[in-house]
């Protein structure tokens, strides 16, 4: 039985039973955690409001080590995110963030720079930035932190050399032409867009969200998509959602 106190980010919820609500959170010292909110769900909680998605707040937990959830004792909030909950197009996106922090982490595995990662990706969603161009931002420096970087430096399955001509994507990274004949699932990727990859990983976070890559930020949001989707083993809920919100709104410009 332990006491545990971290910052942390709302990243999902449920309802339990009458009153409860059951909220996952990444926290910056535990990872991923699923606790038990008593009563969060009544008018006159002590949490009042405070556990809505993408909150930022300290978290005080008691872990009875006999359950796999633990019970969530405080919640005060340092940062509300509400603005990202305003529009859709950012709701979309930082849902789709959430998302990949939720189902690409093992509960109570602490990764510290992923959690700063998600907190700077919200704060960014409630700036000036396309929020396309934040997501993209967020998944290609995620799936780097966690140890899934693409491979664009050779051909995935021949290990040919890059560059090469035609170049494709394909599950884990670039694919040369010859090996891409062999499966239906690759697309051709511009070589653009492999460049635009490379900066979004490895220029400085301000240069990365504002660097103008035109319409390789779709293709790379559509080829995250495809990474995640693959790594969780099923497609990612939002995207669905994603592309709802683009029919509603074509100018909008949204992906993944
Ligand atoms: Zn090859």
């Amino acid at each position: 039985m332990a006491l545990g106190k971290s910052a942390a980010v709302v990243i999902g919820s449920f309802p339990l039973g009458e009153s409860d609500r059951v909220v996952t959170f990444y926290s910056r010292d535990f990872g991923k955690i699923r606790g038990v909110a008593k009563a969060s769900r009544r008018i006159r909680s002590r949490f009042a409001g405070a556990l809505e998605l993408f909150t930022l707040g300290e978290m005080v937990f008691f872990d009875t080590g006999r359950s796999e959830l633990v019970r969530i004792d405080h919640f005060d909030v340092l940062h509300p995110f509400d603005r990202v909950r305003r529009d859709l197009e950012r709701l979309g996106q930082a849902s789709w963030i959430v998302e990949c922090v939720a189902r690409l982490t093992a509960e109570h595995d602490r990764h510290v720079a992923l959690y700063a990662l998600l907190v700077r990706s919200l704060r960014a969603l409630e700036g000036p930035v396309p929020p396309a161009r934040v997501a993209v931002c967020f998944g290609v420096r995620a799936l780097e932190t966690l140890g899934h970087r693409p491979r664009l430096d050779a051909c995935t399955v021949c290990g040919r050399a890059y560059p090469f001509p035609r170049p494709a994507l394909g599950a884990g990274g670039v694919v040369c032409e010859a090996c891409a004949r062999e499966d239906a699932g690759m697309v051709t990727a511009r070589p653009a867009t492999l460049a635009a990859f490379e900066w979004l990983r490895s220029e400085r976070w301000e240069e990365a969200l504002v660097m103008p890559i035109g319409r390789s930020e779709n293709e790379i949001g559509a080829f995250l998509d495809a990474q995640v989707s693959r790594l969780i083993g099923q497609p990612t809920r939002t995207a669905k959602f994603l592309r709802d919100v683009r029919r509603l709104e074509p100018t909008s410009g949204v992906s993944p």
